[in-house]
């Protein structure tokens, strides 16, 4: 499902050779594909047909201004998550009423923020949320359209790290005390309670802790209908996974996705909302990194790459598998090797995989991450004084560097030495 393939003995984006790229800009460096971005958003599209719908891309996943232009241009709404996220849609001219912000702990200069500029709904997550939420926007004069999110106590069976709907995660207000608390907001001045949320966990490979969720979101939308609150928009959240690893079986589609919403919330006569982000991402873009050195350890060998946990955290952070392959094909038959790869940073956690078995590659060889479209980039840090990585995008024939790397004038430069030093 994505646009990285080999040809004529090198790995392509789209139809860009990665090497011609590195040349360009150096290594390391993200580079994105826009027709699998697009074809991602597509497909959910699709997925939705024939239901009232809008596909929010949950943008924390990758939140570069230009992936947020393509995709709005599509007709993608955004799910936000903080007042920076929101500014960053704006500026990308996604419309307001395309938006929906959620979060469990917005502060009033966010939803003072959206509400000025435009907002499609707040997701609240809690009661005291609920009250600001209402003082704001009846300070400003405005009513603003809400759902609430439900925590419906349903095992992701994901990471524990990304897991979000069981009852001893901090998000969505119990599903047991809905009734009760739909029934305070309802009272609330400058709320307009519209419908319900839900997000149960990211990199889900099962749909059946989808089906669970969605199964007590309809049957909560017919109790909250009979005790009189118009429940008009479900918004289904995110988490459909992807396949990290080529070798295991794939996990399910955005239509079988789509398929399980129909099934169980598409007789309510609802307007469906879904928030996917790393499956729209994830698999649209890699990391390239050059190897530096080749070094033989005790009783492995190491190959150390110019990228590091800093550029990339998933596998430090998540213990997360990402394939990882040269740029330049390898010959049909090659023997394979065994490296441990890792980066130049002074942590042992600076480790992309162990005992990975992967064709032979030499000093000055190009490697490329798979799916490090989605939580790459956008989880970055300057960690030993590494400069972020450039971020290029590829359409067709064409590529651009859509983030700089700054200078290391610019990266040192933001400090400030008081004058009293
Ligand atoms: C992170 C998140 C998403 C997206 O999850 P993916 O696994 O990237 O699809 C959607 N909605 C909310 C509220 C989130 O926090």
């Amino acid at each position: 499902m994505d646009h990285f393939l080999y040809r004529d003995g090198e790995l392509y984006a789209e139809d860009v050779p990665l090497r011609e790229i590195a040349a360009t800009v150096g290594a390391p460096f993200y580079c994105y594909s826009a027709a699998t971005f697009t074809r991602h958003f597509q497909l959910f599209d699709e997925a939705l047909d024939g239901m009232e719908h809008l596909v929010c891309y949950a943008m924390k996943a990758n939140s570069n201004q230009a992936i947020l232009k393509l995709l709005g241009d599509q007709g993608a709404g955004m799910d936000v998550v903080s007042g920076g996220e929101y500014r960053r849609a704006r500026a990308a001219r996604v419309p307001g009423d395309r938006i929906v912000f959620s979060g469990v702990g917005k502060t009033e200069d966010e939803m003072r923020v959206a509400i000025e500029s435009g907002i499609r709904q707040f997701n609240i997550e809690s009661e005291p949320e609920m009250e600001v939420l209402s003082r704001v926007a009846t300070s400003m004069g405005t009513e603003v359209p809400v759902t609430i999110r439900v925590n419906p106590d349903v095992d992701a069976k994901t990471h524990e790290k990304i897991a979000t709907g069981k009852a001893e995660n901090k998000f969505g207000i119990p599903i047991s005390r809905a009734s009760e608390v739909y029934a305070l907001a309802a009272n609330l001045p400058g709320l307009k309670v519209i419908g319900i949320d839900v997000h149960i966990g990211s990199q889900l490979v099962d749909l059946d802790p989808f089906r669970l969720a969605f199964r007590k979101v309809a049957d909560l939308t017919e109790q909250l209908r009979a005790e009189g609150h118009e429940i008009t928009r479900l918004d289904l959240g995110g988490g459909l996974g992807i396949p990290y690893e080529r070798s295991n079986a794939d996990p399910p589609l955005p239509r079988d996705f789509g398929q399980v919403v129909r099934e169980e919330v598409g007789h309510l006569g609802c307007e469906i909302e879904i928030e996917p982000g790393r499956l729209i991402a994830g698999n649209a873009g890699v990391l390239v990194s050059e190897v530096i050195y080749v070094k033989q350890g005790e009783d492995r060998q190491f190959l150390i790459l110019d990228a590091a946990m800093n550029d990339l955290i998933r596998p430090a952070m998540y213990g997360a598998h990402h394939d990882i392959l040269p740029v330049k094909e390898p010959a049909p038959g090659e023997e394979p090797a065994t490296y441990d790869i890792v980066g130049p940073v002074c942590e042992s956690g600076d480790t992309f995989a162990k005992h990975r078995q992967m064709p032979a590659v030499g000093v000055g060889d190009l490697v490329a991450f798979r799916s490090a479209g989605a939580y790459g980039a956008v989880m970055a840090s300057e960690y030993n004084s590494r400069p972020m990585i450039p971020e290029v995008l590829v359409q067709g024939d064409q590529f651009a560097v859509i983030r700089p790397r700054p200078t290391f004038d610019e990266m040192i430069n933001r400090d400030i030495i008081p004058s009293w030093l």
